[in-house]
């Protein structure tokens, strides 16, 4: 039902060299269901110098040909996407049906990039002189280091794989202990439609001893990292200091404006719906709810009936609409904020504690009276809370959804032009979105600004995030 996952390195899949595995848990049930292999320093040592070898014969496989290879790998990985579904609920408790998108929206991506793969163009820059050419020519920046959560375990590989792979670049992937199993069937898609050796190489072991291991490492010329944003700091201080390129997708507190003029039934279902998506295990997750006054009640009385109704249960099971959290550290973490929520006076509408004693299941909670000086208002939740508040106008809205560090995703409802434009110019996100869930497609910038990292992981910057520009000037003899 669930296999035990291997590192694969240099085309080969097999144990660690030092032959030890990390036990792999159904947050649902809590019970052992696999293990993955643990690599040590001499698998590491294994897959850079398979890595530098990938990187030499992939550079040089022509565009339109990685293209078509990456487009093969796309359809085997659909084919598979029952299978992978199912591994992907057993490790990391989402429904099954989320599940199954994130596998079909995966093969998405691949297929997109594959596209952007050969349209990688440089430029012709007029010169000064007659008979000189002046070109800018794109290239591939080198074998990547990448390192991605468990929150998404396919979506979080596959944008950083066909980014690197569309480009040319040879690519390690660390991907999450928590979750090993479909991220490796990804890499057995690509595998399986015959790409090179070396090319793509995955392991996993103790993030922190890889990440330390691989990032300076010269064979490394480049570092993309999706996690917290003080992990994520850290990363890009070492690589700063090897000069190391880097894509940081870090962490979000969003905020979901409801003006008074918005359609109120249409912002608490949308909005209550990406809420609980992924027990609230999401980047972009919508955290504080800023309601305008008038609507305020009305749209606690709606969000929370939604909350209610909302069916808890294990991911397997066809009626769930939210799983567990992922794994055992996330419950303790989400039962501090809401208790020390509550000790600030905040009141609970619904939920407010974990479900049953089996599985980290963690009640669909909303909150109100949520202070500012509360942690939750100011650490990323990253669980199935909701912290609503009232607003007066523009102004107090904005400064309050500017108040963080954090600048990833924001949300707004409004049926007036005038509204939007001022929030989508005066917000500082990464990404925005208005009257409707519009975020994290293919061909559009994935990414945030200030505290929530830098670079996009999708849309054309994501290419561009793995290509050296070489300038070459010729003039004819
Ligand atoms: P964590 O900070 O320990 O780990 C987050 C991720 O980073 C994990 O995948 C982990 O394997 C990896 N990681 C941790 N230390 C690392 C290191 N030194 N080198 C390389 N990788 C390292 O916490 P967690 O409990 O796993 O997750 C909690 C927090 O992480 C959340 O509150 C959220 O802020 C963040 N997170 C963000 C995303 C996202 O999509 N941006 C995804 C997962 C987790």
């Amino acid at each position: 039902m669930y296999p035990d996952t291997q590192l694969f390195i240099d085309g080969t899949w097999r144990a660690a060299r030092g032959g030890r595995s990390i036990p792999v848990l159904n947050p649902a049930t809590e019970e052992v269901i696999g293990q993955v292999a643990h690599a040590t320093t001499d698998d590491l040592d294994e897959a850079l110098e398979a890595a530098a070898r990938g990187f030499a014969t992939w550079k040089k496989v022509s565009a339109f040909d990685r293209s078509k290879l990456m487009r093969k790998a796309a359809d085997i990985f659909r084919s598979r996407a029952d299978a992978i579904a199912h591994m992907m609920t057993l490790e990391q408790g989402k429904p099954l049906a989320e599940a199954r998108m994130e596998v079909m929206a995966g093969a998405d991506v691949i297929d997109w990039f594959a596209e952007e793969a050969r349209r990688a163009y440089g430029r012709v820059i007029p010169a000064r002189a007659e008979g000189v050419y002046q070109l800018v020519v794109k290239e591939p920046v080198g074998p990547v280091a990448a390192f991605t959560p468990w929150n998404f375990p396919i979506n979080q590989v596959v944008r950083k794989l066909s980014a690197a792979l569309a480009t040319g670049c040879s690519i390690i992937v660390k991907a999450p202990e928590e979750t090993p199993a479909s991220p490796a069937e990804l890499i057995r898609a690509f595998a399986d439609a015959g790409l090179p050796k070396g090319v793509a190489n995955l392991v996993y072991g103790v993030p922190s001893e890889i990440s330390e291991y691989l990032i300076p490492h010269p064979i490394i010329r480049k570092v993309t990292f999706t996690g917290s944003t003080p992990i994520g700091k850290m990363l890009s201080a070492l690589a700063g200091q090897h000069m190391k390129r880097v894509t940081m997708e870090l962490g979000g507190h969003a905020p979901a404006i409801v003006f008074d003029d918005a359609d109120l039934e249409l912002a608490a279902k949308t909005l209550a719906g990406a809420k609980f998506r992924n027990a609230g295990q999401v980047c972009v997750s919508p955290t504080r709810f800023l309601v305008q006054q008038k609507s305020y009640p009305e749209f606690v009385e709606r969000f929370t009936a939604h909350a209610k109704g909302l069916k808890v249960g294990a991911g397997m099971d066809a009626d769930t609409q939210m799983g567990p959290l992922a794994h055992e550290r996330r419950v303790p973490w989400v039962e501090e904020l809401v208790a020390d929520a509550r000790q600030r006076g905040a009141e609970v509408h619904t939920g407010g504690g974990r479900l049953g004693n089996k599985g980290y299941f963690y009640q669909p909670t909303v909150l109100t009276g949520v202070g500012k000086d509360a942690r939750m208002m100011n650490e990323e939740p990253f669980g199935p809370v909701a912290m609503i508040a009232p607003f007066s106008d523009l102004d107090e809205v904005v400064d309050e959804a500017n108040r963080l560090p954090f600048g990833l995703a924001a949300y707004a409802f409004t049926r007036s032009a005038k509204t939007a434009n001022a929030v989508a110019s005066r917000v500082e996100s990464g990404m925005m979105t208005i009257n409707h869930l519009g975020l994290a497609l293919p061909e559009v910038p994935f990414g945030g600004m200030k505290d929530s990292g830098y670079g996009s992981e999708g849309g054309s910057e994501a290419i561009e995030a793995y290509l050296n520009t070489k300038f070459v000037s010729q003039a004819g003899l």
